[in-house]
């Protein structure tokens, strides 16, 4: 099902989509070398619950994962790259952070991810991987907007990931948001312009590139969840949630510092 926003709901869409961001600055802001993933999940938890927000991970479960998801954020380290589930682990210095967030706001999803490197080290291997992603992100969002398809974006997102020389998974990519959080259309992070459904005012998008160093086989964790890289390399993961409006895209998850 693909829904499209009318224009009195977009409102509530970008309260959803500031939530979501001011929620994951927060926890970036928090996390060190020491932090441990079950304190970000329940930081997640309380900062949801005191916005009087609705969670879209903890009763999730989904054909791709074993039962209720059961916590309120993914947090994926290093090898792991999406729906890594919270567990009792301390990060490190050096620490490839992806986190993930999805809430509902008055009805309406945003859907969010950013990936960190944990202390003061900076491996260059894992900065240029963050980058390419951020990069792909900032792409597909270029080429959103009334008239553009769905193969445009994903075209944009796969040439950024292909010349940065990233395999390209195509299992998981973008979808629609709207009143629950996966909806049509895909988007997939590879595609050919000018193909696929034509981009309407009021449709919200997730996209998010997210690679791994040197593969594009996933591999699902002994939890059932956590999906992490099959060569053990890391990886990398960037998500917004964009409206499609009369005039272009408007990203809905961008944090406050980076807003114009
Ligand atoms: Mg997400
Ligand atoms: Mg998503």
């Amino acid at each position: 099902m693909i829904e499209i926003l009318n224009p009195t709901e977009l409102p509530r869409a970008r309260e959803a989509g500031a939530l979501v961001a001011g929620i994951l600055q927060t926890l970036r802001s928090r996390c060190g070398v020491g932090t441990n993933l079950l304190d970000i999940n329940l930081w997640a938890q309380s900062m949801i619950t005191e916005a009087g927000a609705l969670s879209c991970y903890v009763d999730y479960e989904p054909s791709f994962g074993r039962g209720p998801f059961g916590h309120y954020i993914c947090t994926s380290v290093n090898d792991a790259v999406l729906h890594g589930l919270p567990y009792d682990y301390a990060l490190a210095d050096g620490d490839l952070l992806t986190l993930d967030l999805a809430v509902s706001r008055g009805g309406v999803v945003a859907d969010s991810a950013i990936s960190f490197i944990v202390g003061g080290s900076n491996p260059p291997e894992s900065v240029a991987m963050i980058s390419a992603t951020e990069r792909a992100l900032s792409a597909g969002i270029a080429a959103a907007g009334p008239g553009a398809r769905i193969g445009d974006i994903s075209h944009a997102i796969g040439s950024v990931l292909s010349e940065a020389g990233y395999p390209i998974n195509t299992e998981f990519g973008g979808h629609g948001v709207g009143s629950t959080m996966h909806q049509d259309p895909h988007v997939p992070n590879t595609g050919r312009p000018g193909r696929g459904y034509r981009l309407r005012p009021g449709l919200l998008l997730a996209l998010e590139p997210w690679v791994m160093a040197d593969t594009a086989q996933l591999v699902t964790d002994a939890d059932g969840w956590t999906l992490r890289s099959a060569t053990g390399c890391r990886t990398a993961h960037s998500e917004h949630t964009i409206a499609i409006t009369n005039d272009g895209a408007e990203v809905l998850t961008l944090p406050k510092q980076a807003q114009p």
